[in-house]
């Protein structure tokens, strides 16, 4: 029998259990909107402004946020993200690193920003360093009506052991893993033997390319191949079993798929030729982590060696033998819910009713996407909030956030998903006469995109309309 978190719903107060991307949005979201918040972390995130601690809303890996562009999949988050105050890419704008398309940050101020923002709202009450592990006990102990668990792909064991007993979650076993690439300090790298160069920018561009490469031949690709299958593993633990997401591969294991694998994904040349014209066999690209330009992420390269194993290999490749290392490669363990035998529309528990899920935790794969979810939810409980007498209003799957939700609440075999064209409704372009494939595509690209657009303004628009301000 479904139960309720509503200690006071005349006086509503919301608590928050987790501060990463998600937790950030929704607090920031419904602060706005004068919602008095509880906001929890069980990292110390204030002393991020000393520069000792990670923050609030703290990038775990990459420091890019993906594709600007509009046209993309990303961009249209982006876009959608905006139109609701995200505090996560306003942040992103301010302290952004050149990265071609991408929009890539220097994660320190990026995630300081944010920490100001909520720490000094007067809406928001920040509790650092506890861990929520019962979140109705919590709730009424700070007389929140409602709870949203935003507490990621890393939730903390016995919250994540309350959700699966409270028969919150049915299939309370699902989980993938994670890898985390390496980065480097910019000043160890030999750039003698390296090279400027975007993938997507040719020489006549004004702008300085952001990306440095190592071009390897054909000698030394395979050698490293051969490491990377040769190198000692971290062993997973005996009870669970390996299920990798697949955009976020670990190198050895994609290695293990074929000696080939490796320079058709992430050391792909194309596009980065030398200076001199001539294609390399394969390359490793290098990501500028900071506005400095200070450290470097060596892009795909997240893997499962031990610490000693990843020192050996990279070290042996160009341009890294005195390369020191600010962090190291690792894979973790994810925690996500089957949100469709769950959770409503809304993102809200079928089981206890008041709390909600948000960010990766409910289904979706990615910094954007998790922010983006953030945003959805705090949207669903404002409009529940203002017009109790209406049920929120179903988000059009025709934009990417509604295309998002749709998938995770109607995915026949659970897997997290990033934002992809593949998750939006499809468009009907009749072939045009004399265009490519590509360029068919492009166009079907582009109309998706402005699709979305106007899907998305519309609905705000007649949000607003029915009394909920935006
Ligand atoms: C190892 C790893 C690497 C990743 N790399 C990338 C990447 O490169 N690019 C990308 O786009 N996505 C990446 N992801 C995917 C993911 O989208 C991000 O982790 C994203 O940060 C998720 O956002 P979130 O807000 O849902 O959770 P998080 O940002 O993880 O925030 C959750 C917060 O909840 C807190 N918390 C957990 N349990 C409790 C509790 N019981 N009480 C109180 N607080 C709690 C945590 O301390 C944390 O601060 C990666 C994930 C992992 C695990």
């Amino acid at each position: 029998m479904a139960t309720t978190i509503n200690y006071n719903s005349s006086n509503p107060r919301v608590l928050i259990i987790g501060a990463g991307l998600a937790g950030a949005e929704a607090a920031n979201f419904l602060a706005n909107r004068r919602v008095p918040v509880v906001l929890y972390d069980l990292k110390q995130c204030r002393h991020t402004t000393t520069g000792q601690q990670s923050g609030l809303g703290e990038l775990i890996c990459s420091n890019s946020l993906k594709s600007k562009e509009l046209g993309s999949a990303h961009g249209m988050l982006k876009y959608e993200m905006k139109g609701l105050d995200s505090l996560i890419l306003q942040a992103a704008e301010e302290f952004s690193v050149p990265a071609g398309g991408a929009l890539a940050v220097d994660r320190h101020k990026f995630s300081q920003l944010i920490t100001e923002t909520l720490c000094n709202h007067p809406l928001i009450e920040l509790i650092d360093g506890q861990e929520v592990c019962d979140p109705p006990a919590c709730a009424l102990k700070h007389q929140c009506s409602h709870v949203i668990i935003a507490s990621g792909p890393v939730t903390s064991s016995k919250l994540e052991s309350w959700i699966g007993q409270q028969a919150v979650v049915k299939s309370d076993n699902l989980y993938f893993y994670d890898s985390i690439a390496p980065v480097v300090n910019a000043e160890s790298l030999n750039l003698d033997q390296l090279y400027y160069k975007d993938r997507h920018l040719d020489g006549s561009a004004e702008r300085e390319a952001d990306y440095l490469n190592i071009p390897l031949n054909k000698q030394e690709y395979l050698e490293l191949v051969n490491d990377l299958l040769a190198a000692q593993k971290v062993p997973l633990n005996k009870f669970e079993k390996p299920k990798y997401f697949e955009g976020c591969m670990p190198i050895d294991l994609l290695a293990e798929r074929g000696v080939d694998t490796l320079r058709f994904s992430c050391m792909k040349p194309v596009g980065l030729e030398l200076p001199s014209g001539a294609r390399p066999y394969a390359v490793i690209q290098l990501r500028r982590e900071n506005l400095l330009g200070s450290a470097y992420n060596l892009v795909g390269f997240q893997n499962r060696l031990t610490h000693g194993e990843q020192l050996k290999v990279f070290r042996k490749v160009k341009g890294l033998q005195t390369a020191t290392f600010l962090k190291l490669g690792s894979v973790h363990r994810n925690t996500y819910i089957n949100a469709r035998e769950s959770l409503d529309y809304t993102m809200q528990s079928n089981q206890i009713r008041g709390l909600y899920f948000a960010g990766q935790i409910s289904g979706v794969e990615g910094y954007t996407e998790s922010a983006a979810m953030g945003l959805y939810v705090a949207h669903q409980l404002w409009q529940r909030l203002s017009k109790p007498e209406t049920l929120p209003s179903q988000w059009p799957c025709e934009t990417a956030i509604g295309a998002l939700v749709n998938y995770i609440m109607t995915w026949e075999r659970p897997t997290p998903s990033n934002i992809n064209f593949g998750l939006m409704p499809p468009l009907d372009v009749t072939p045009v006469k004399g265009k490519k494939r590509w360029e068919v595509k492009k166009l079907k690209k582009e109309l998706i995109s402005v699709r979305a657009q106007q899907a998305f303004d519309k609905f705000i628009i007649s949000s607003v309309d029915q009394g909920v301000t935006i």
